[in-house]
């Protein structure tokens, strides 16, 4: 199928004018943001909807990158190339420099926005593997400006399922700033542009002696969910940064993710990946907390 069947489109004016229509059209209805997910799904007939809602007129409310002393606040319509280019965002956490590196290609980049990433909820999906490792919090927005805020953990409750109701929107992604924090992302596909066969991102924080305060890892394409693995955490805290360290770490993300085999690679590649490049993000992410 090269065309999606016939529906309605309705350009959003307002955040609060989106969630109208949602909440009248009820499941018959999708948000449209970049469209590089929702449309192929709706040209292959995987996905049809009556009514798509753009929000792209939106962009101007939710499309930004704030930080603060504290927190990084990234609106949900920000793109990958502005998350890209972001060199306040570098700073605090270079790990979305390396991750929007190795997404998609230009095209994909200029309109793909973080909270299609995250909506989607695509097991391969590299955002999601990014925020996991941030410990990031997802604003949801309902009818009467509603607001609620759930971890990561709780906003993917399957493959292509989210915490988000039929007549709510994501409208924020919060990130928590912590001192002595560094992080990275390490991506193996097999042709530039791809979806990954494997990815990790790791983020640790560095006590004032030089130990691990903190560290998290997240992993993408390794099973049903993008998955956090809070084991290393517990394994890594309280330890001084060491090489023994990162391979336990890696030994770890094996045996805890749940990869299939598929045209990509074998389940047990996969599980190969999975603690090497866990390893070797983690020793990237030291290196940076340490400078
Ligand atoms: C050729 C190609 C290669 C790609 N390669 C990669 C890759 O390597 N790594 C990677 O991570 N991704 C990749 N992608 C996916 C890309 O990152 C998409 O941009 C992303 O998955 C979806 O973002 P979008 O803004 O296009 O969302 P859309 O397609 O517009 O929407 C996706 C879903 O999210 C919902 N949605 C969107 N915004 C909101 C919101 N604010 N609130 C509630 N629901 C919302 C929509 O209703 C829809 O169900 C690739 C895509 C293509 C086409």
């Amino acid at each position: 199928m090269q065309v999606p069947a016939p529906f309605e489109y309705e350009r959003a004016t307002t955040v609060d004018h989106a969630i109208g229509l949602l909440e009248r059209l009820g499941s018959s209805a999708r948000l449209v943001a970049g469209g590089h997910s929702l449309l192929p799904m709706m040209k292959l007939r995987l996905a049809n909807f009556e009514y798509l809602i753009d929000i792209n007129p939106l962009h101007e409310e939710l499309g930004y990158i704030k930080t603060s002393s504290d927190e990084v606040r990234i609106g949900a319509l920000t793109r990958h190339r502005e998350l890209l280019e972001s060199d306040a965002l570098a700073a605090a956490f270079p790990i979305f420099r390396d991750a929007e590196r190795v997404i998609a290609d230009p095209i994909v980049r200029n309109r793909g926005t973080l909270g299609g990433s995250l909506c989607q909820a695509d097991p391969s999906e590299d955002l999601s593997a990014v925020c996991t490792t941030l410990d990031a919090s997802c604003v949801i927005r309902g009818p009467g400006g509603a607001e609620r805020v759930v971890s990561m953990e709780d906003f993917h409750v399957g493959p292509y399922e989210t915490a988000v109701g039929d007549d709510e929107m994501l409208t924020e992604i919060r990130i928590p700033l912590r001192p002595g924090g560094g992080s990275a992302y390490e991506k193996v596909e097999r042709r530039a542009g791809d979806w990954a066969v494997v990815s990790a991102g790791a983020a640790v924080w560095l006590a004032a002696d030089g130990t691990i305060d903190d560290a998290r890892v997240g992993l993408a394409a390794a099973g049903p969910n993008t998955t956090g693995i809070p084991e290393i955490s517990a394994a890594l805290t309280g330890h001084a940064p060491a090489e023994e360290l990162y391979e336990q770490a890696g030994a770890i993300a094996a045996r805890s993710c749940d990869p299939a085999t598929d045209q990509r690679g074998s389940a047990e590649y996969k599980r190969h990946l999975a603690n090497e490049l866990t390893r070797r993000t983690l020793r990237r992410a030291v290196e940076r907390a340490r400078s």
